[in-house]
């Protein structure tokens, strides 16, 4: 019998979106689908193990894989280097994994040119009054930290309409339903060219949600 390859799932979401505790539980809802683990150039923060999170890697090492070609794609996000090592989903996917990025929307757009059978899931929160209460809920982050973050991720959600799909994540339980569902490939209401999701979205955008 010979082994189906895997299939690439892109995740992007701007901070904020709730994003992290949506994929933590499709993988635990789907024992089989495998995360990739990113390296970056920033800080660890308290309670990220490396490995685990993420690889932790310095300026030097980063620029080294980047010329080697070792990423399958990489972006730099708010200041700091983040790449996905190629090799690794790579052995993944030819070992019939499905395996899921969780990156920015310019490592998404990087990775949807390269492979365009990857599906793509754009990830906002329920509305821009919420994403700001949920940038200020985190206590690690400084008032300059907040002011930037929250206008990059208003930058970031002008993306959505490159995606397959958008999940509004403003119930952890049926958005985490809607992730199964279009991962799949049973979700009919979530297409970024469904009229009344886009409807939606553009409501949400406007402030108007
Ligand atoms: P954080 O530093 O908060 O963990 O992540 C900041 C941003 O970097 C998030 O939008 C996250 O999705 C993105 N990111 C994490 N890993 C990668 C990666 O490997 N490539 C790209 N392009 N973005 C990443």
């Amino acid at each position: 019998m010979t082994m189906q390859p895997g299939r690439l799932f892109v995740i992007s979401a701007p901070s904020g979106a709730g994003k992290t505790t949506l994929v933590r539980r499709v993988i635990e809802a789907r024992g089989d689908l495998k995360f990739s683990i990113s390296f970056t150039t920033r800080e660890p923060r308290v309670g990220e193990r490396d490995g685990a999170d993420y690889f932790f890697v310095s300026q030097q090492a980063f620029d080294r894989m980047r010329d080697d070609g070792a990423f399958l794609e990489h972006a730099q996000v708010f200041g700091k280097c983040y790449g996905t090592g190629r090799q690794q989903v790579h052995d993944l996917c030819a070992a019939g994994h499905d395996v899921l990025l969780e990156i920015d929307w310019q490592g998404a757009r990087q990775v949807m040119t390269n492979d365009p059978d990857c599906l793509s899931i754009f990830i906002l929160p329920p509305s821009m009054q919420e994403l700001e209460r949920r940038l200020r809920g985190r206590q690690t982050d400084s008032e300059t930290v907040i002011a930037r973050r929250l206008a990059e991720a208003t930058g970031d959600m002008g993306h959505w309409r490159e995606f397959d799909h958008v999940v509004v994540n403003d119930d952890l339980d049926r958005a985490t339903a809607d992730l199964l569902a279009i991962l799949a490939g049973q979700s009919t209401t979530t297409g970024t060219d469904d009229p009344g999701t886009a409807a939606r979205v553009t409501r949400l955008l406007a402030g108007s949600a």
